[in-house]
């Protein structure tokens, strides 16, 4: 994945550096999305494309399973009988209300084999100047309290890995009560990593992500 991710920052830089020489803009970059796809990137996305579908659908033991037969094929003989799988439904469509799971209550890390995510974010390095234009967008806050908060318990404090979002009660704590009222939505976008989980992740596609200003985020090259 980090090795794809690198190819495809190449990839895309090259194909904007070209459309600059060529004095376009505001246009889109369609050659680019040809070029992943016939890349060592589209060929090797390519052989693991059903794995996930198959997961979803079948669980884990059996699904992987198939998975796996799958990708021998697909690297084999460049087949597979399923064709290309398609998901059920979009990543954020499948978050339910709070209302119908019980709470997890998640182990507090240890220190030595699990860490706390601030400690995690420490050491990516992440930077960006305080002043930066927002690349974190609540579409509406409203919707954020009213939906994201009080019918599905606040995900966005959870599935974000580096502990950019926070409900936080008056005194300015984290909210500790899922269903408390006088909270209020904070965005520490200083400790953004940049893994878009946000933008495919909210119950109510209200959080668009947007690339920072140039060079800010994490410092890749000393992680
Ligand atoms: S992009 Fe990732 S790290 Fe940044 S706010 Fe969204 S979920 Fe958190």
């Amino acid at each position: 994945g980090s090795h794809n991710a690198v190819l495809s920052g190449m990839l895309a830089a090259e194909h904007v550096a070209e459309a600059i020489a060529g004095g376009r803009a505001n246009d889109e970059l369609a050659s680019y999305e040809e070029a992943w796809r016939g890349s060592d990137i589209g060929k090797d996305l390519r052989k693991v494309r059903n794995v996930k579908p198959l997961w979803s659908r079948f669980g884990t033991i059996v699904g992987v399973g198939i998975g796996g037969l799958d990708m021998w094929l697909n690297t084999l003989f460049g087949f597979s009988p399923f064709g290309t799988l398609k998901h059920g439904k979009a990543d954020y469509a499948t978050l339910e209300p709070a209302s119908k799971h019980q709470k997890i209550a998640y182990l507090k890390p240890d220190g030595v084999l699990t860490f706390d995510r601030l400690s995690s974010v420490f050491l990516s390095n992440t930077n960006h100047e305080e002043n930066e234009p927002v690349h974190l967008i609540v579409g509406d806050m409203a919707l954020q309290q009213r939906s994201e908060h009080d019918v599905f318990a606040g995900p966005s404090t959870r599935y974000c890995p580096a502990g950019v979002y926070e409900w936080v009660d008056k005194d300015g704590n984290a909210a500790a009560d899922p269903s408390a009222k006088d909270v209020r939505f904070v965005i520490n976008a200083q400790n953004c990593v940049h893994c878009k989980t946000c933008d495919i992740k909210d119950p109510n596609q209200n959080i668009n992500w947007v690339p920072p200003q140039g060079g800010e985020g994490p410092v890749y090259q000393g992680m």
